[in-house]
C-alpha cells in the first residue's frame, strides 16, 4: 500500500520505514524543540498568570478578609481560569485558591477574598 507520508516539519515524502514519523533527524529535532519550547512558554505563562492573580489578590485584600465586587478584581486583569487549589466546604461552597490567597464568587457579582493562615500546611 502506497502511503505517501508527509513530514510533519517540512512537507516532504517520507520513504522508507512505515514508523519513521519524519523524513530526517534533522526534522525531528526541530519539530520536537519546537514543541517543547511550546510547552515551556504555556507553562511559564501560567505561573506568570498564577503569580499576578496571587499579587491582586494580595493587594485587595490586606486586612485578610474583604468583600468585594469581582470587577475590581477584573479591572486589574485577574484571571480567574487559573487557580493553585480549591476547598470545599461542607456545606459545599467552593473557595478557589492563588497559593494563601482565595476567593468566593458570591451573589450579585460580588466575591469574598480569603487568606489561608497555615499555608502551606492545613
Ligand atoms: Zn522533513
Amino acid at each position: 500500500m502506497a502511503t505517501n507520508r508527509k513530514c510533519p516539519e517540512c512537507g516532504a515524502v517520507i520513504n522508507g520505514r512505515t514508523d519513521k514519523k519524519f523524513c530526517s533527524d534533522s526534522c525531528r529535532s526541530t519539530h520536537n524543540n519546537r514543541e517543547n519550547s511550546d510547552r515551556f512558554n504555556l507553562m511559564r505563562n501560567v505561573n506568570h498568570a498564577l503569580r499576578k492573580n496571587r499579587r491582586i489578590l494580595e493587594e485587595l485584600n490586606p486586612k485578610g478578609k474583604v468583600t468585594l465586587p469581582r470587577q475590581k478584581l477584573e479591572e486589574r486583569g485577574f484571571n480567574f481560569k487559573y487557580f493553585t487549589n480549591m476547598y470545599r466546604t461542607r456545606q459545599g461552597l467552593v473557595y478557589l485558591y492563588c497559593y494563601e490567597h482565595g476567593y468566593l464568587p458570591l451573589e450579585k457579582d460580588y466575591i469574598l477574598l480569603v487568606r489561608w493562615r497555615d499555608w502551606p500546611h492545613p
